[in-house]
């Protein structure tokens, strides 16, 4: 499999807020913390922790990284902050609270996102595949006429 494609393929679970807690298999503030594991999968962050940022996050759809987390942080401050162009901070809705139309639209997103130049490289090769034939009809169709 395309390495993008193996990204994408680790990367989608995380659409999902429950996937997203469940990455959390300790967090170092509880659940009453306004920056509690449930507050930060909610705000689209996941664990992407590593042994010098033992707190990394990341968000599933802009990938912004945030590491250094205090107690009373509130995620969805930090995530439009870090990355004011992210269409889920700027909505600021649980999942919960989402349209069918809005997750599915994060869904696309989230993948066209994730395997751009996967995209670019099937998008460019149905391209040329397109115009080879259609150079073909148009021989075979100018043949016709002139018969
Ligand atoms: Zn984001």
């Amino acid at each position: 499999m395309d390495l993008e494609l193996k990204q994408v393929e680790q990367r989608l679970p995380m659409l999902f807020e429950k996937n997203r807690l469940a990455s959390f298999k300790s967090w170092k503030f509880n659940d009453r913390s306004k920056c509690s594991a449930k507050k930060l999968a909610e705000a689209g962050f996941y664990y992407a922790g590593t042994p010098d940022e033992p707190d990394g996050v990341q968000c599933f759809l802009c990938n912004k990284a945030l590491d250094g987390w205090e107690k009373e942080d509130n995620p969805w401050d930090e995530h439009i902050s870090h990355s004011k162009n992210c269409e889920f901070a700027k909505l600021r809705l649980p999942e919960a609270k989402l349209t069918t139309d809005r997750f599915l639209q994060f869904c696309l997103e989230m993948v066209l996102v994730q395997s751009k130049n996967y995209v670019t490289k099937v998008v460019e090769s149905n391209k040329k595949e397109f115009s080879q034939k259609y150079t073909a009809k148009k021989k075979t169709l100018n043949g016709i006429r002139k018969k």
